[in-house]
């Protein structure tokens, strides 16, 4: 039985109906790349020149993408962002480090470094959901870490310094979903770190990381040392394996497939400067909408943290979120549905540069549509 009493006319329907907020949409022209190109890679050797020219040039179009400064490099792992918490707590926390929790990505990382035997008790600075509190210096600690966009919230805040820190602390930041949507100056981290299925619109599987000369060095001094730690988590490992243009393990290939294909799109049309502006463009739409529409209203209350990649949007309690997600669902309109630990009467809309942001001025219009005609 449909939770609306008619489906959405077709006029008002998005080209493409994908708003996740990860993993993310992938554009039609990055799979038709996968299907031309993919023989001459998938299923050949990671340690051979096909395979190893695809990690060079993501690696190098990763770099021109965030003008890497001197002596930063690009690295790549198997495991995704949620396993380089385990790399970043084994290679990267000397002793004690700081965090700022504000949602469910960030309080993992947090409570992997708390756990472990080897190190201090992290300091952790608390957000309310839905808000940023900045870290503070914290003397003492040798690593800062918090999320430039924290997912299952909606919130972001810049990427910076924290200042008053110990002059060799490093800036670890969780940029998975921020990357490649959001500004960022790299000088300003010590860290860059994501995975390719959010704004980089290709699959999941593996890890990257912009690291600075300060990073590095703290990665060799630390795998030097006498701390134990599994090969797979070892940073150095990987850094030694990038520099090669391979990975410790073999890779997620149709991975870096699609997110090649993605580099050059957003490569060619202006890099960085346009992806930023086409999902600060997607997210003024959604956001104009939002103070516009009676029935809703954003979750994250500063202006200024309302992530222009992820918007949660409040609904009234007279309507029910989930049926509107459901009923849109059933429409073609995929992934609207809120973090479920939130337990929110809340739209979640993912807003990466493969947006349209005209798919998301006809996202606005289709749940009017489906407001008005829930039964
Ligand atoms: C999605 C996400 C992660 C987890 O990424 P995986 O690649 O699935 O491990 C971590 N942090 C943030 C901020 C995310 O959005």
């Amino acid at each position: 039985m449909s939770p609306v009493s008619s489906a959405i006319p077709r006029h008002l329907l998005p080209c493409d109906g994908r708003f996740g907020a990860g993993p993310s949409k992938v554009r039609p022209d990055q799979l038709d790349v996968l299907s031309e190109l993919g023989s001459s890679v998938i299923g050949t050797s990671h340690r051979q020149e096909p395979v190893r020219a695809l990690v060079r040039e993501v690696r190098t179009l990763l770099s021109e993408f965030f003008t890497a400064p001197d002596g930063y490099e690009i690295v790549l792992g198997n495991g995704g962002s949620t396993l380089f918490w385990d790399v970043a707590t084994f290679s990267l926390i000397r002793e004690r480090s700081a965090h700022g929790v504000c949602g469910e990505f960030s309080s993992k990382f947090a409570a992997a470094v708390t756990a472990a035997p080897f190190l201090a008790e992290p300091a952790i600075t608390r957000s309310a959901p839905g808000q940023i509190e900045l870290l503070a210096a914290t003397p003492g600690a040798d690593s800062y870490a918090y999320a430039q966009n924290e997912t299952s919230t909606g919130a972001m805040q810049p990427v910076r310094r924290v200042p008053g820190a110990d002059s060799d602390a490093l800036m670890l930041v969780d940029a998975t979903s921020g990357a490649g949507g959001l500004p960022v100056d790299l000088r300003d981290a010590d860290v860059y770190y994501f995975a390719p299925q959010k704004s980089f619109a290709s699959d999941g599987g593996l890890w990257f990381a912009a690291m600075s000369p300060a990073a590095l060095e703290r990665t060799a001094a630390i795998a030097d040392g006498d701390r134990w730690m599994p090969p797979s988590l070892n940073l150095q490992i990987a850094v030694d394996n990038s520099r090669l243009e391979q990975t410790y393990n073999t890779p997620a290939i149709t991975t870096l497939v699609l997110m090649a294909a993605q580099l050059r799109w957003l490569t060619a049309r202006g890099g960085l400067d346009f992806a930023v502006g086409r999902s600060a463009e997607s997210s003024r739409r959604l956001y104009e909408w939002v103070h516009a529409t009676s029935y809703a209203s954003p979750f994250v209350t500063d202006p200024a943290a309302r992530s222009h990649v992820v918007a949660t949007i409040d609904l009234d309690d007279t309507i029910d979120a989930a049926a509107v997600a459901a009923a849109l669902r059933e429409n073609g309109i995929v992934d609207t549905e809120p973090y479920r630990g939130l337990k929110r009467n809340q739209l979640r809309i993912g807003m990466y540069p493969s947006v349209d942001p005209d798919d998301v001025s006809a996202l606005t219009e289709c749940i009017d549509y489906v407001v008005q005609h829930l039964s």
